[in-house]
């Protein structure tokens, strides 16, 4: 299995390498916005998914043929939840000199081996979408023993240890977390959390419930203010005008396997899908006789059949 991808131009972080540690779709939470699809293993206990040397392995050769502003740890799920997430880093680091950046959902930074693995990272980008437990239940559907005081308690665990950036992220729903009285708290705690930046996020990728919708661009921008000058807006509504609809992902992608290959990488990059849901489409899409792969080298490459 291909770890490695990119890397993507990503507005956040310049050329981003991703490395993908966590297999679909092992998550703490299920939110109702993931873009990756519903959580099919709602576990807290960390495990070893994969060796960790062969994942240093393949970034150092992508390192190596492409421009990499920054190596992203993520996955198909949360990555705090790979045991080997210190020792991968820490491989990743006596390979290359890239810096290495772990996005996370922050949820399992109460556990003082998370938080000592994640000590190797050059930058930390957790995300907390909710300051009140109702909050918290309606927008992530946490794993039962999880609860926002305990979340709230690591990130202040994290920042009183760690001295490097911490960027917090808040993704905003319209009618789940954008009413005043939890932006007010909110905005009152994050101040209190000494994060070197606030981004705020809404939904611009097809999420996993319907019913979760974004904010507009003008209200985003005015809850920005309110949350200071490290507050920044991170989406971009342009893309999401631009997206087709979601029936149209398929001949998108097939008018352009007719005039060119494409790798999974290619199709993530040019139609927006996330990694997930550009493997499943493309299988599908195989599947009903309309592509078909060949390897060339180390990449899997998609041809019209
Ligand atoms: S958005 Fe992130 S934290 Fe939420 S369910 Fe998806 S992978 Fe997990």
């Amino acid at each position: 299995m291909n770890h490695v991808f990119g890397p993507v131009p990503s507005r956040r972080l310049g050329y981003s390498l991703g490395v993908d540690i966590i297999p679909p779709k092992y998550c703490t939470y299920d939110c109702i916005y993931c873009q990756i699809g519903k959580t099919t293993d709602k576990v807290i206990r960390r495990k070893s998914f994969y060796d960790a040397g062969s994942i240093a392995d393949e970034v150092a050769a992508k390192v190596a043929l492409a421009h990499v502003d920054v190596i992203t740890f993520s996955g198909s799920g949360e990555p705090t939840l790979n045991s080997d997430l210190g020792t991968m880093i820490g491989k990743v680091k006596e390979r290359v000199t890239t810096p290495v950046a772990v996005i996370t959902n922050g949820s399992l930074l109460y556990d003082r081996d998370v938080r000592s693995d994640l000590a190797a990272a050059d930058m930390v980008l957790p995300s907390l979408d909710a300051v009140t437990e109702e909050v918290f239940q309606r927008i992530n559907r946490p794993h039962p023993l999880l609860d926002i005081k305990t979340i709230m308690e690591g990130l202040r665990e994290f920042r009183a240890e760690y001295t490097k950036s911490i960027w917090l992220e808040i993704m905003l729903i319209r009618n789940v977390n954008d009413d005043p009285d939890e932006l007010r708290k909110m905005v009152q705690i994050a101040s209190t959390l000494g994060v070197d930046r606030i981004q705020l996020n809404t939904v611009t990728r097809p999420p996993s419930e319907e019913n979760a919708c974004r904010l507009e661009e003008y209200d985003l921008h005015a809850i920005c203010k309110r949350f200071g000058p490290r507050c920044e807006v991170i989406c971009s509504f342009e893309k999401t005008e631009e997206m087709p609809a979601q029936a149209d992902w398929t001949e998108m992608i097939l008018e352009t396997l007719r005039r060119r290959p494409l790798t999974l990488d290619d199709v993530v990059r040019t139609t927006s899908l996330s990694r997930f849901q550009a493997r499943t489409r493309l299988k599908a899409m195989e599947d009903e006789g309309l592509v078909r792969s060949y390897a060339l080298g180390d990449d899997v490459f998609y041809v019209v059949a």
